[in-house]
């Protein structure tokens, strides 16, 4: 087959790499020059050749008007989920959504390997589904993390459990119109089999609409299966949910559906609640870091919107000292006024968007200008209580002070750290 694999990075180098140790003829593209086999610059006539079949990476729109000339004159057009699709061993566990992929997928992964079910993880996280056809096994469950982006084009990829945790708004600039990012996400369900099982959330609307195009047998999670303080599976009791190590009810809904599909995948409702019991939350969501003389740091560096910051102050019941700051993505903070007048001790800020946070938030809650996170957490650290928590949960980018998110959560646990190791200097 001829094939051009379009976009250069980890899943198309994978995708290229694939086929050509297939033995298949394989251009590789990218706008910018790679250096990968038989590369060639992206251009309108390379797209316009004698293809038989252009793979494309997650971040190339699957509506660019060269591809749709390619689909006009026959050429097949899919992603790296659905190339994967013929050739990956043993059972899959799809997870997509909105919020909550990675968090839910590393969380099924958990519960599987801690249950003895031989597992593998992968997709959007990690090594993408392509590079895990080697590794794949008959008697191997394959737990995926999926985005829209990979769904798009799958036509006969299978999920033989497939998770959906909420579809939101999100993505509009690359799907155009919420219905058909939906439309993406609902694939995962269009292509299962009769004996198949959806795991959806019973709560979300679009949710509730994939239960209507799948063959599978539904499965509903959310409210309805919390009772006395405790999630129930089945009809009977599974943890209680002050057992759950990542705090806040959509992590609560992460456990739910995690809880649903490992149960489907042959895990015990005993080995299901241990392995939550001991799961670690993702690295910079949520992420507990310490507990010094009592006072608790958390790690939110992936709360990058106002809205990912929103759930993290309802994650908490009270006390907080909230460091927030960084790049501004021309958000509106007063929707955390409410909130931070709740839940929070003071808003301590940080990095560019400090004047702007400072002015939308006044009045509300008390104000630290600490500018840097190393002077924030001193100061958290000097005022809190024991009893109270510090969160970073910054509601902006990082790119003012560093390169990334990660960077930033790291740093955070540095200083934090540090502080423990240090904790007498407090007196
Ligand atoms: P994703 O991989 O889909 O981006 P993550 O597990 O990395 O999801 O979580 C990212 C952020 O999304 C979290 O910090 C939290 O604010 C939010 N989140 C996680 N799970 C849920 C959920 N079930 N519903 C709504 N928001 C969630």
């Amino acid at each position: 087959m001829k094939t051009l694999v379009v976009g250069m990075e980890k899943s198309g180098r994978a995708a290229a790499e694939f086929l050509r140790a297939r033995g298949d003829e394989v251009t590789a593209t990218d706008l910018k020059p790679q250096d990968v086999p038989g590369f060639r610059l992206q251009s309108d006539e390379l797209f316009d050749e004698a293809w038989d079949r252009i793979v494309i990476s997650p971040g190339v729109p699957a509506d660019l008007p060269a591809l749709e000339r390619g689909r006009k004159r026959g050429v097949d057009v899919i992603g790296e989920v659905e190339l994967a699709a013929p050739f990956i061993k043993g059972p899959v566990i799809g997870i997509t959504g909105s919020n909550g992929k990675t968090t839910t997928t590393s969380l099924v992964g958990h519960i599987l390997k801690s249950a003895g079910i031989a597992t593998q993880v992968g997709g959007n996280i990690g090594k993408p589904v392509i590079a895990m056809v080697e590794t794949s096994r008959e008697e191997q469950w394959n737990v995926l993390e999926l985005s829209s982006f990979q769904l798009e084009t799958i036509r006969t990829f299978r999920a033989h459990v497939g998770v959906c945790l909420n579809v939101t708004q999100n993505h509009l600039d690359r799907h155009h119109t919420f219905e058909n990012y939906a439309s993406a996400k609902g694939n995962l369900f269009r292509t299962q089999k009769p004996g198949d099982h959806a795991v959806l959330n019973a709560e979300d609307a679009v949710c509730r609409s994939f239960a209507m195009l799948t063959p599978a047998e539904t499965f509903w999670f959310g409210k309805h299966m919390i009772r006395e303080g405790a999630i129930w599976l089945n009809g009977q009791w599974l943890i209680d949910l002050d057992e759950i190590p990542i705090p806040g009810m959509h992590n609560a809904e992460n456990v739910m559906a995690a809880a649903a599909a490992a149960h489907f995948a042959g895990a015990s409702r005993d080995q299901i609640a241990a392995a939550v019991k001991t799961f670690k939350a993702v690295e910079h969501r949520l992420e507990f870091v310490a507990d010094i003389d009592g006072v608790k740091f958390y790690n939110d560096s992936k709360a990058t919107s106002v809205d990912a910051t929103m759930k993290a102050l309802d994650s908490f019941a009270a006390n907080l000292w909230v460091i927030l700051g960084g790049k501004d993505k021309g958000s509106d903070y007063t929707v955390l006024r409410e909130r931070l007048h709740k839940k929070a001790r003071a808003a301590v800020l940080i990095g560019a968007a400090e004047e702007k946070i400072a002015s939308q938030i006044e009045g509300a809650v008390k104000v630290i200008h600490a500018g840097t996170l190393d002077r924030a957490v001193a100061e958290a650290w000097a005022a809190a209580e024991p009893g109270d928590t510090v969160l970073l949960a910054p509601a902006c980018a990082s790119f003012d002070q560093f390169r990334s998110y990660e960077e930033r959560g790291q740093f955070f646990k540095e200083l934090v750290n540090g502080l423990a190791n240090g904790a007498a200097a407090k007196d």
